[in-house]
């Protein structure tokens, strides 16, 4: 996996080459530092001015992909002219538009019935956050004390089972985070390339940046489609390239809405090897 400044010059070739730029970002220790709480996640003004820049440039089109649920996301941002994408995939709001998946909101019911047990059985463990994502249930547990978690994790992975086994929920594991989801085939790599296929004409050149599990999904199914880069140490990720934190996503950004797109015709004399 390589750095993405290290490898910088191929990598603006390549887009200097591109008809258009398809920018996907997911939210939460991409655009905005893991906090403990996840209400009190904020983007800085810094990158809440490059990305409206960016969403305004000519040749790019920005989507934000988060787990959180879409309401909650457009609270974050409050950014026109970009894609919000909640739930890992299933709430789409586009234009105004609003997509759900079809089968996400038959789980509504089971969610609800989920938190009352979950509010009921965990309340002894201090620190825990259960939160009602409608179409999901996510328990937060980055403020719960070390030595608690594994009971924690051994709870909720009780609760959650007879909902599993009765194929009404399916699990997700991400970043001090269990989450109870709509049991559809369906993630951000799915919504993703979803949105991709949906430009008409000539296709963008897509860039993914994530940080967690549910971003793998995405940097598989963008594979050899365009730049895919993962946020955080560089480990074991499907991504391409990486950036250390979410500073660096900045610096990037940045170096985004400097960018002329067909910038090919007068600078590159070969083709990328990126
Ligand atoms: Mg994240």
């Amino acid at each position: 996996m390589r750095h993405v400044f290290n490898v910088w010059q191929n990598i603006e070739k390549r887009l200097w080459s591109a008809k258009g730029i398809f920018l996907l970002l997911d939210f939460d220790g991409t655009l905005t530092p893991i906090v403990k709480r996840p209400r009190e996640a904020e983007l800085s003004s810094e990158m809440e001015g490059i990305l409206k820049f960016l969403a305004k440039k000519r040749g790019f089109e920005v989507a934000i992909i988060s787990g959180r649920a879409l309401s909650d996301l457009k609270q974050k941002i409050k950014i026109r002219n970009i894609i919000y994408v909640g739930n890992h995939g299933l709430e789409i709001e586009r234009k105004g538009k609003n997509f759900i998946y079809p089968q996400a909101s038959k789980s509504i019911p089971t969610m609800k019935e989920l938190k009352k047990i979950l509010k009921a059985r965990l309340g002894s463990i201090k620190g825990t956050i259960v939160e009602d994502k409608r179409v999901g249930l996510a328990v937060h547990y980055r403020m719960v004390k070390n030595s608690d978690v594994p009971e924690l994790e051994r709870m909720v992975r009780q609760i959650f089972r007879p909902f599993m086994e009765k194929r009404k929920i399916k699990i997700g594991h991400g970043k001090k985070i269990l989450e109870a989801k709509a049991p559809i085939m369906w993630d951000k790599g799915k919504a993703a390339s979803m949105l991709l296929d949906s430009f008409k004409q000539e296709k963008p050149l897509s860039i993914y940046l994530g940080d967690d599990k549910t971003d793998e999904d995405a940097f598989s199914a963008l594979d050899g489609k365009g730049i895919t880069v993962f946020v955080g140490k560089p480990g074991k990720s499907k991504a391409k390239f990486f950036l250390r934190n979410v500073s660096e996503v900045g610096t990037f950004l940045k170096k985004l809405s400097a960018l002329k797109l067909g910038g090919c015709k007068t600078r590159c004399t070969k083709k990328s090897p990126v």
